[in-house]
C-alpha cells in the first residue's frame, strides 16, 4: 500500500497540520511559499544536534565522521533525485537565491562584455532576474525579458526568436511560483543549447511536484531550494556540468573550499568543495536527506498523479466562484492558483480566511514583472500539497464566498 492511500496517516505525520487557528483546523494552502515538514525530518535534524553534533570534514573523531557520512548522503540522494550526472555536481547552497547568484558571479560575470544578453522570461521570481541585472549593471550587459502570453504561458516562438548571438544566458522557471504555469524547459533548453547559449532552469517548485531529471532536461544549470521539499529552510542546491564547475572560479572564499593556502598564492579545491566555503547548515542538510528519502518512498509519480486530480479540483471549484479571476490559466499547470476577486483587495481576503484557518498567499509573490504584465499590485495565491485533501477545498470555497460578501 502507497502512503498516499491512506491521507488521514500521511497527514499524522506533520505536526503542523493538526493545528487549530482561530479555533479552525488548519488548512495550508501556502505551500509554495514554504513546505511543512514531516517529523520524520525534524527527528533527523534534532538526531544530529542530540547525538552527532560536529563539523563536516575536518575531524577524524567519530562524531566528526559521522556527521560528515551523514552530510555527504545527502548529496547522493540529492543527485540521484533529481537525475543529477554525478554527486560532484551537486553544489549545496543555502537555496535557490544563493545558487543563481553563485551562477550568475562565478559563471557569467568574468566574460559579460558590454551589449551581451540574458534572456529571462516575464514570470521569473525576483531570485531569477536580480542577479543578472546585477551583473549585467557592473558590466554593460542587458537582462532582456523573453514574453509570455495572456493566459500565463511561455511564448515560445516569441522567446527563442529573442535568442541571437548576444545571449548569454537563459533563465528559465520551471514551475512559476506566481502562475503555476509548468514551462516547456526542454524546448527552451535544447533551443539554447543549438545557439550555444547556456540554460539556467529554476526548479523551486518543480522538484516538489513532480519527477525531475537534469541530464535528460539537459540544462547546464538547474536550482532548487530544500524548504520547498519539506526540508528545513538555509538548504538548497545547484546542479551543474562538470566541465562549467571546473572552469568557474570560486563565488566566496574561505575554509573547506581551498587545497592549500599561502600568503604566496592559493590553489582550490575540486568541484562541489570549491563552491562551499564554511561551514554548512549540516543539520538542514541532513534534514534534505531525510525529506528526499521520504519521498522517494512515497515516489514521485504518485505524488505528481494525487496533486493533478487536487489541482483539477480545485480549478473546478474556483471556475464557479463568482468575481472571481484567475490570474495565469495555462494549460500546464501546478496545483497553484493565483486569483483576483472583484471588490475585494488580496490582503484583504487573505486576512479573512485566516480567520477561517486558511493560510493563502497575498502580495506580489517576489515577480513584480509577472504582476506588472497582468495589470495586478497582488494577488491571493492558494498552493496546494498532496497532503492536502479535497474537504480542505470545499471549506476554502466556503470561506472565501463568506469573505467575498463580507468585502462587497
Ligand atoms: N524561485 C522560485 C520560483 C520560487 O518560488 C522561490 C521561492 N519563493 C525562489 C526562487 C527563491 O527561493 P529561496 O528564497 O528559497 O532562495
Amino acid at each position: 500500500m502507497n502512503r498516499l492511500d491512506d491521507i488521514p496517516a500521511l497527514r499524522a505525520e506533520f505536526p503542523q497540520l493538526a493545528r487549530r487557528i482561530h479555533g479552525k483546523p488548519l488548512v495550508y494552502f501556502d505551500n509554495a511559499n514554504t513546505a511543512q515538514k514531516p517529523q520524520l525530518v525534524i527527528d533527523a535534524v534534532s538526531d544530529y544536534y542530540r547525538l552527532h553534533n560536529a563539523n563536516v570534514a575536518r575531524a577524524v573523531h567519530t562524531l566528526g565522521e559521522e556527521a560528515t557520512t551523514l552530510y555527504e548522503a545527502t548529496r547522493d540522494k540529492l543527485a540521484r533525485f533529481v537525475g543529477a550526472r554525478s554527486r560532484e555536481e551537486v553544489v549545496f547552497t543555502r537555496g535557490t537565491t544563493e545558487a543563481v547568484n553563485l551562477v550568475a558571479y562565478s559563471f557569467l560575470r568574468p566574460t559579460l562584455k558590454p551589449g551581451d544578453e540574458i534572456l529571462v522570461s516575464r514570470m521569473e521570481h525576483h531570485a531569477n532576474i536580480v542577479p543578472w541585472q546585477l551583473v549585467a549593471a557592473e558590466t554593460g550587459a542587458k537582462v532582456v525579458p523573453a514574453p509570455i502570453t495572456a493566459s500565463g504561458e511561455l511564448d515560445v516562438e516569441g522567446t527563442v526568436a529573442l535568442m541571437n548571438p548576444r545571449t548569454r544566458l537563459v533563465g528559465l522557471v520551471h514551475v512559476s511560483n506566481a502562475l503555476g504555469t509548468v514551462n516547456p524547459v526542454a524546448e527552451i533548453i535544447a533551443a539554447a543549447k543549438a545557439r550555444g547559449i547556456a540554460t539556467l532552469i529554476d526548479g523551486s517548485q518543480a522538484v516538489p511536484h513532480f519527477r525531475v531529471d537534469v541530464a535528460a532536461l539537459d540544462c547546464d544549470f538547474y536550482v532548487l531550494t530544500g524548504h520547498k521539499l519539506f526540508a528545513p529552510t538555509g538548504t538548497g542546491a545547484l546542479i551543474a556540468r562538470r566541465a562549467l564547475l571546473d572552469a568557474m572560479p570560486p563565488f566566496m572564499g574561505g575554509g573547506e573550499m581551498i587545497r592549500k593556502v599561502s600568503f604566496e598564492g592559493t590553489t582550490f579545491n575540486d568541484p562541489p568543495h570549491k563552491f562551499e566555503p564554511g561551514t554548512p547548515n549540516i543539520a538542514g542538510f541532513i534534514g534534505l536527506g531525510a525529506a528526499i528519502d521520504w519521498l522517494q518512498a512515497i515516489g514521485m509519480d504518485a505524488i505528481a498523479a494525487r496533486e493533478a486530480r487536487l489541482r483539477d479540483a480545485m480549478r473546478a471549484a474556483l471556475a464557479a466562484v463568482d468575481g472571481l479571476r484567475l490570474v495565469g490559466d495555462a494549460r500546464a499547470r501546478a496545483a497553484v492558483f493565483s486569483f483576483v476577486v472583484e471588490g475585494a483587495h488580496a490582503h484583504d481576503l487573505a486576512t479573512l480566511l485566516d480567520h477561517d484557518g486558511i493560510a493563502v498567499r497575498s502580495g506580489h509573490h517576489c515577480a513584480h514583472p509577472t504582476m506588472q504584465f497582468f495589470g495586478v499590485p497582488a494577488t491571493a495565491r492558494a498552493s496546494l500539497a498532496f497532503y492536502n485533501t479535497e474537504d480542505e477545498i470545499a471549506v476554502f470555497i466556503d470561506a472565501l464566498a463568506k469573505a467575498r460578501r463580507m468585502l462587497a
